[in-house]
């Protein structure tokens, strides 16, 4: 019978270890699928001043499914990345964030800032800064209205390149952030030689700050470290007011999160924005 088990267990394992091969490969299909037939949405979620005006946003993707329904960026950008497919998806959202930005500079929103999500996949591409370049005069979008979050983690690669990059990035005048900050590795001396305008504290460091958690220590030497290298310094994942004004007494400029505003489709952004800035 122990011989019976165990063989069914085997089989149970193989079959679960094929279907999950399955189902990835479907996933990539389906993705290939969704960006050719614009399944593919760019949501927004506000980012606020310690006045509480929306000053800027991050562009996050957005899948619907036809069977699955909503698929989370978490889900499908390893997938993208690892068959490339991520290239020409992050070419959409570029252009994307560039006519909507080119839109804005028309309706009085010239200091509104979009961030943008960018892969070390697309990163590494030897064609990315140029692409940027080349996107940015397209829809004739003045290049610090554009930011580019890059992850901490990313920088663990070619340091040479990552340089070289930020500095061509940086001479065209596009704005770069530091996502995720404090989940990586980067060191202090590495981190000042990069032209970074923004560091974003991860939201772990963000959740239950108000109570004095250790992560709230964590956060503060972030604000200060941000600061004292000139960077401006935004948390994400700012839930509850506690949070807000946790944060805000600590010096952090900016705040992105479900309690001020969650991801939403650009129209209701915009709404949004011209609701506040009519309330003045
Ligand atoms: P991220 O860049 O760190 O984005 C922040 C994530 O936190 C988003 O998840 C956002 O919806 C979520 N979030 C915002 N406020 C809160 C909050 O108050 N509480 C909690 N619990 N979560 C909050 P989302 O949209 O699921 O995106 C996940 C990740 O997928 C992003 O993390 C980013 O790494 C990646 N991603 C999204 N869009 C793109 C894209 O266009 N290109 C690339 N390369 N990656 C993207
Ligand atoms: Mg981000
Ligand atoms: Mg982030
Ligand atoms: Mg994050």
């Amino acid at each position: 019978e122990a011989k019976n088990t165990g063989r069914s267990q085997y089989c149970f394992y193989k079959a679960s270890m094929q279907e999950r091969v399955l189902a990835r490969v479907q996933l990539e299909s389906d993705l290939r699928h969704a960006l050719e037939h614009d399944e593919l949405q760019l949501f927004v979620q506000p980012q606020w001043n310690g006045m509480r005006e929306m000053v800027g946003a991050e562009a996050l993707l957005r899948w619907h499914h036809p069977e699955r329904g909503m698929v989370s960026p978490g889900v499908f950008i390893p997938v993208a990345e690892e068959s490339r497919l991520i290239l020409p998806i992050g070419e959409w959202v570029l252009r994307v964030a560039c006519a909507w930005i080119a839109q804005w500079q028309k309706q009085e929103m010239t200091a509104f800032i979009l961030s943008v999500n960018v892969s070390a996949v697309q990163f590494s591409q030897d064609d990315f800064v140029d692409q940027v370049q080349r996107i940015l005069k397209e829809y004739n979008v003045p290049a610090n209205s554009l930011q580019l979050e890059l992850t901490e983690s990313m920088l663990a690669h070619d340091e040479q390149d990552i340089i070289a990059k930020m500095e061509a990035l940086k001479a065209i005048g596009v704005l770069i952030s530091l996502d995720d900050f404090g989940t990586g590795y980067s060191s202090l001396s590495y981190l000042h030689r990069l032209p970074i305008d923004q560091l974003k504290i991860d939201q772990s460091f963000v959740a239950n700050i108000e109570q004095g958690a250790k992560n709230a220590s964590l956060a503060e030497s972030i604000i200060s470290l941000g600061h004292s290298l000139g960077m401006e310094v935004i948390a994400e994942g700012v839930e509850t007011d506690p949070q807000f004004k946790w944060l805000n007494d600590k010096g952090c400029d900016l705040f992105q999160g479900f309690g001020l505003a969650r991801p939403m489709p650009v129209e209701d952004m915009l709404s949004l924005y011209r609701n506040t800035v009519d309330v003045e």
